[in-house]
């Protein structure tokens, strides 16, 4: 199975992305937990894309593929993964598809999952994540660059949504509700024909 989640930020993607991942047998492979990893180790990815994720902004698509082309060809994903986070610009959706084609191995599902924009700036503005025993913010959950954020998602992502409905692909649920019950209906819907 080869799978894209995609939802505006504080959708719940990453949450369902690891149990979806786990429940089907596939790698979860996420932009944003990859670009953290380096901004965290101090590579020169990383010192390049925090600058834009501090600001709320999207890290430059020929980055992004490149880094995402790379992970594609480890040798964990040959069977399949649950992509969360990627692609997320029309340019990023092709540059997938290309590469994706050339190996023979399409897309199966694009899984959106609806949130709408009222839970979601609640939502960041409460996520905490414990590190070293202290609960802390992601910096870019600030309310400042929560709104930024979502006015990027809204241009730059949502025309995914309609990009994938066209190629047949996409499946929606709804994201507000209990982690068990938004499992239940990904994995419906992603079962479904
Ligand atoms: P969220 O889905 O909550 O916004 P992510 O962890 O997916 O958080 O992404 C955090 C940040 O990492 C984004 O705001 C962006 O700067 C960068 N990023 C992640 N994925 C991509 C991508 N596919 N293209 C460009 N930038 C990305």
């Amino acid at each position: 199975m080869r799978i894209v989640l995609l939802g505006p930020p504080g959708a719940g993607k990453g949450t369902q992305a690891t149990i979806l991942a786990d429940e089907l047998g596939v790698p979860q492979i996420s932009t944003g937990d990859i670009f953290r990893a380096n901004v965290g180790a101090g590579t020169e990815l990383g010192v390049l894309a925090k600058k834009y994720m501090d600001a709320g902004d999207l890290v430059p698509d020929e980055v992004t593929v490149a880094m995402v082309e790379d992970r594609l060809a480890q040798a964990d994903a040959a069977n399949g993964y649950l992509l969360d986070g990627f692609p997320r610009t029309v340019a990023q959706a092709e540059a997938l598809a290309t590469l994706l084609d050339k190996a023979g191995q399409p897309l199966n599902r694009v899984l959106e999952i609806r949130v709408p924009d009222e839970h979601i700036v609640e939502r960041l503005a409460a996520r905490v994540t414990i590190v070293d025993g202290v609960e802390t913010q992601r910096d870019d959950d600030k309310p400042e660059t929560v709104r930024r954020r979502l006015q990027v998602y809204a241009e730059q992502t949502a025309p995914l949504v309609d990009f994938y409905s066209r190629a047949g692909l996409l499946r929606s649920i709804d994201g507000v509700g209990e982690v068990t019950e938004v499992t239940e209906r990904a994995l419906t819907a992603l079962r479904s024909e």
